[in-house]
């Protein structure tokens, strides 16, 4: 398939950010596009080559494309880089560049599809001494038969700035809408995508086999499966209005989630966001494997960071040690965790999620015997609200943040935050009754003891339908001389020259950054803004939402990426919440 039919296509995909004219684009291509070639196209849609927990990474520095976009077109280094400052975006600067071309090349190969995957997946796979020079070579061998706006997409892809703004649904609605002419199917996708993780091949199924072969599907051991997520409570009281008597409540341990698939010795260990994490622990990877009962398993478990001598719970942030390339084995052994099993969803070549939750506990206990390094989550029986206030004691006093409650006849649900989980965490000094997971976009110089440092941060929700980051507050408070240089470090890199287009602000900053690192946050509440963008006119015309006295916790999400972090739809649930308390307050 020629590469100028997909260029094109994202070419006008840029001009819009409804999501019906790109679904409708989407549409379009699909149906020009063979079997063969449509896994591919999906991934670089999303402008990758693989399924993210493949790892796969382009990871081309801006230097290394701008010496390929001399090499191929004759143009000086320097004049490229005038170029890009101008416009801000390098992809955008090769194609004008390009128009300008002085090297002509006589033998010009087709540039097709498969072609430029291919060779962007041999850049991602160069590893050593001359894989600069061979990166070079590869790109601009790529550059030299393609045309202007061919040359454009190409480099945002290698350089990760290709943001056409399809999220997943949006890829799903398209292909319910090719192969089965009707979009409500798209819920049939939904599920193959949940359990396989994997949108490329989501869409080689449908294409090949149409709706039969995607209700066929199947998890397969070693793809991560997407995890089930628990609504938000505020009270033991509301637990028992919402699930009755008698359901299971099990303590909420603050580590980091972990997806393991196992088979005999082999292992990998997926995050909440479908990383492999697989490096950071080797004692996970060396002892679990001789404590399972089955052929294989996939399980889930929290992995806590202990007090050896005590065997207190740790926080989270205890974890971010592991989170290193190098002396890994003297990570191990300097903070040692317990890994806490709650969950089994594959078991001897079957799925478990459709099992319900008393019954996948009775299997986990069997399949996994516990020892001092691997354990049952605790668990118990509630039959009213007493008994989760005092097993909520329980777990606090044991080190955990709060308790999740599960109702003991359902099944997995994948890849959605239903309502038969629930989260009940320990009061915060926080009157919202949780935190806020936020996304940084912008900074703001720090003046005194904060000059050299951003003092302050502008933060962003996640709106799912725009596939976007709205501004919601900026936070200045809670941050230690520690935590400002951490953040200093990692926001550094992120720094943009423009606004990446994904953020939606009318605020102004002193630095934008690309919107990649997720936060944590409490707040004495929201209100209506004139000026945030955070739910626009879901409350109130032409006003957003925003967050009053906003407070850092001391958290960076690591394990979260940006499209995982608090929703406008999270918020407004929350805005809601608050004004029924307040209102409930009145009445008493
Ligand atoms: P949070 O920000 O509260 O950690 P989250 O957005 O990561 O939440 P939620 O579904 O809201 O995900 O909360 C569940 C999280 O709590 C899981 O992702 C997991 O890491 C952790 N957890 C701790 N104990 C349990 C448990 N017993 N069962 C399920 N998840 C648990």
């Amino acid at each position: 398939m020629e590469f100028a039919i997909l260029s094109e296509t994202f070419n006008k995909m840029e001009s819009t950010r409804k999501r019906l004219e790109l679904t409708q684009f989407l549409v379009e291509l699909f149906e020009k596009t063979s079997n063969e070639v449509i896994s591919k196209i999906v991934y670089l849609l999303q402008g990758k080559l693989r399924p993210d927990f493949e790892g796969v990474e382009l990871g081309i520095a801006e230097k290394l494309a701008i010496r390929a976009i001399s090499k191929s077109s004759g143009i000086p280094v320097k004049k490229i880089d005038e170029e890009y400052k101008k416009e801000g975006d390098l992809g955008h600067a090769a194609s004008i560049i390009l128009e300008q071309k002085t090297q002509t090349t006589f033998l010009v190969e087709d540039i097709t599809v498969e072609r430029v995957y291919e060779t962007l997946l041999k850049i991602a796979k160069l590893e050593g001494a001359r894989s600069q020079d061979m990166k070079i070579k590869y790109i601009s061998s790529l550059l030299n038969d393609a045309s202007p706006l061919e040359a454009k997409f190409i480099l945002k892809i290698l350089l990760g700035t290709l943001r056409l703004g399809v999220a997943e649904n949006t890829v799903m609605d398209a292909l319910a809408i090719t192969f089965s002419e009707n979009k409500e199917n798209r819920k049939i996708l939904q599920h193959a995508y949940n359990v396989s993780s994997d949108l490329g091949e989501v869409a080689e199924t449908i294409a090949k086999k149409g709706l039969k072969g995607i209700e066929e599907f199947k998890i397969t051991l070693f793809n991560p499966i997407r995890p089930m997520l628990a609504d938000r409570i505020r009270s033991e009281e509301e637990a028992a209005e919402k699930f009755g008597s008698k359901f299971a409540a099990e303590y909420k341990l603050d580590g980091e989630r972990v997806q393991l698939h196992i088979e005999g010795d082999k292992v990998i260990l997926f995050s909440r966001s479908l990383e492999n994490i697989s490096n950071y622990y080797p004692d996970i990877i060396e002892k679990i494997p001789k404590r399972i009962q089955a052929d294989n398993v996939i399980l889930e478990a929290e992995a806590v960071a202990i007090n050896e001598n005590t065997g207190q719970f740790l926080p989270f942030q205890e974890l971010m040690h592991r989170r290193r390339k190098y002396k890994i084995e003297k990570a191990v052994t300097q903070y040692p965790i317990t890994v806490n099993f709650f969950d089994i969803l594959f078991c001897n070549g079957s799925s478990c999620l459709e099992m319900d939750y008393k019954d996948r506990r009775t299997r986990l206990e069997k399949v996994l015997k516990e020892d001092e390094f691997a354990k049952h989550i605790p668990m118990a029986i509630m039959n009213n609200g007493d008994d989760v206030s005092e097993f909520m004691e329980n777990s606090i006093n044991a080190g955990s943040e709060g308790l999740m409650l599960k109702m003991l006849d359902k099944p997995y649900q994948a890849g959605s935050r239903g309502s038969h989980w629930l989260k009940l965490k320990r009061e915060y000094q926080n009157e919202l009754g949780d935190s806020l997971d936020l996304v940084v976009i912008g900074g703001y110089f720090g003046k005194g003891r904060r000059t050299g440092n951003y003092g302050t941060l502008l933060l962003a929700t996640y709106d799912e339908d725009e596939d976007t980051f709205t501004s919601i507050c900026k936070v200045g408070t809670g941050f230690t001389d520690e935590s400002l240089d951490q953040l200093y470090q990692i926001l550094n890199s992120k720094v943009t020259i423009k606004k990446n287009p994904r953020i939606d602000t009318e605020m102004e900053a002193d630095v934008w950054f690309e919107p990649e690192l997720v936060i944590e946050v409490v707040a004495s509440e929201i209100t209506i803004s004139p000026i945030h963008k955070a739910a626009r006119n879901k409350i109130r015309k032409d006003a957003g939402l925003a967050l009053r006295f906003p407070k850092f916790t001391g958290k960076i999400r690591i394990e979260k990426t940006v499209e995982d972090a608090s929703t406008n739809e999270e918020v407004i649930t929350l805005y809601q919440g608050q004004k029924k308390v307040a209102h409930d307050k009145s009445l008493m």
